[in-house]
């Protein structure tokens, strides 16, 4: 083999191959391509004969098509067929080269692979690709973890192929080993739940202000100049002004209204309650959707009682007006609680991650892009130890201008009986945040009460625990070793 290949992609399905054809677009690049079936690596080959490819037909021949060193994304479906293709790489590559896995992996498994791998001197590289098959192709933001000392080589193989946002790759080192898949967790899980906000706040357009699908898609078109300009604002407005073409009604009427998941936001809050940190609107986001899909009891719903009372809206503009900066302030809440995770998964796993470099590469490519990230961006610029996005002096205005409508549309949403789990969950996060005392207190004492799990006191150091049996009145707090 004469010339070789600066890099490798195994895993030639939609995503794998389109990769590969961004890479190999790429002035300077070389790309290997393998797939386990020889007839998809056959198939890209042949409908782009243009592109730089060496096709490997083995594993042994992808191997030494790379040159050193090797550095070999796998695009292959996650879990065991991800497992399969690191233990042949593994097997076949020495001191120094790179493995990376591109696919959707928990950042748990990336931990365990991470270890496994750099223990055989290896480098393990877990990256999150955003975008879906046509970022994949054009440019998807990219989250790569692993070792610094890998990501020199891959560094400027990735920024080749990324999406570009106001001049800058949307690939970033976002920390070691499994860093990246993590913060790629959280990126879908945010993506949960702005596409629940968008959701209800087309709904309450559609139930409580008698809007059309083209009317609400023209009015989401309009917000789209503004500061909730963004790829799901955009596209939401596409989807609803599509007619279905059999029967001519709107496209949003004839879809079933159950809504699936492929899992990552169930990770994104099975993560956050291990961690203890709030993500209520992510978490309500994948509710709403296992409760869309429970059609057996939605089914045997329509009978109980309603008790509801209508939104008389007087001022239509004013109406829409409200419900865009309720859904602007609840969309604040989702990014800050998602940012806050980050947050806790670098503490736990100790990652040294930048979440204004973060924000930056959500920019473009992948499916949360959107302008208000420059606004993210610059908080965490201007305060990297920010404690929460509310506390930055530009959301802080936002949602004083917004407060007031935020708990109008909530209130009367639920007065009309419209669901609003992710508005209202986002607005009690918020109270919850700003309360000056919480009845957490209490918590505290019933805790106490019947499980001995001690409290402390507002005025003493110290841990205690009241003896509830016996003369109540008589309160005897003593200081506890629990
Ligand atoms: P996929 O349908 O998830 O997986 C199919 C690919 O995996 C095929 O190339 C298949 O090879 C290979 N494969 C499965 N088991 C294997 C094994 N034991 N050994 C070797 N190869 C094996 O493909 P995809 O949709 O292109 O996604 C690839 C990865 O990107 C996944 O991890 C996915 O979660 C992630 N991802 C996907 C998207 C998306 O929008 N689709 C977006 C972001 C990330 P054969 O052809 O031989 O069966």
């Amino acid at each position: 083999m004469s010339e070789k290949a600066n890099i490798g992609v195994v895993g030639l399905a939609v995503m794998g191959s389109n990769l590969a054809r961004n890479l190999a677009s790429r002035e300077g690049n070389k790309v290997a391509v393998y797939n386990r079936s020889v007839e998809r690596t056959n198939l890209l080959v042949a409908e782009h004969p243009e592109a730089n490819f060496i096709a490997a037909e083995t594993i042994d021949d992808f191997v030494a098509s790379l040159q050193k060193p090797r550095t070999a994304i796998i695009m292959v479906q996650a879990g065991a067929g991800t497992d399969a293709v690191i233990n042949q790489l593994a097997e076949r590559f020495e001191e120094g080269d790179i493995i990376v896995d591109g696919g959707n992996a928990l950042f748990t498994d990336t931990l365990r692979r991470e270890k496994e791998v750099s223990a055989k001197g290896l480098h393990f590289v877990g990256a999150g690709i955003s975008g879906g098959e046509e970022g994949a192709l054009k440019g998807p933001s990219i989250m790569p973890g692993g070792s610094a000392e890998s990501y020199k080589t891959l560094g400027p193989i990735l920024s080749s192929i990324a999406a570009i946002a106001e001049g800058e790759p949307c690939v970033t080192h976002v920390g070691t080993d499994g860093a990246g898949h993590f913060v790629k967790m959280i990126h879908n899980g945010i993506e949960y739940a702005d596409m629940q906000l968008i959701a209800e706040a087309y709904d309450i357009l559609r139930q409580a202000g008698s809007f059309s699908p083209s009317e609400i898609a023209d009015i989401f078109s309009e917000w789209n100049k503004g500061e909730l300009e963004s790829y799901l604002i955009e596209i939401t407005a596409e989807v609803l002004k599509q007619v279905d073409a059999k029967t001519g009604k709107p496209f949003v009427d004839i879809v079933l209204d159950q809504a699936g998941s492929k899992g990552t936001g169930v990770w994104t809050v099975q993560t956050a309650l291990n961690l203890g940190t709030p993500v209520s609107g992510i978490a309500e986001a994948v509710f709403a959707r296992s409760l869309s899909s429970q059609a057996a009891q939605r089914n045997g719903a329509p009978q109980l009682a309603t008790g509801t009372t209508a939104w008389k809206i007087e001022d239509k503009k004013a109406f829409v007006e409200d419900v865009r900066k309720a859904l602007y302030a609840s969309k604040i809440v989702a990014y800050a609680q998602g940012f806050d995770a980050i947050r806790a998964g670098a503490k736990e796993y100790n990652w040294n991650i930048n979440l204004g470099n973060v924000a930056k590469i959500w920019r473009g490519g992948c499916i949360i892009r959107a302008q208000f990230l420059n606004r993210i961006s610059d908080a965490y610029g201007k305060n990297e130890n920010l404690l929460s996005l509310l506390f930055d002096e530009y959301f802080q205005k936002a949602i004083d201008s917004s407060v007031s409508s935020w708990r109008s549309v909530v209130a009367h949403s639920s007065l009309a009986g419209i669901p609003n789990p992710a508005f209202a969950s986002s607005l009690s996060y918020f109270d919850g945040l700003r309360a000056e005392r919480l009845p957490a207190a209490l918590v505290q004492g019933q805790r106490d009460f019947f499980g001995a799990h001690t409290y402390k006191r507002v005025d003493l150091d110290g841990v205690f625990h009241t003896l509830w049996s016996g003369d109540r009145s008589e309160i005897e707090t003593t200081p506890s070793s629990h």
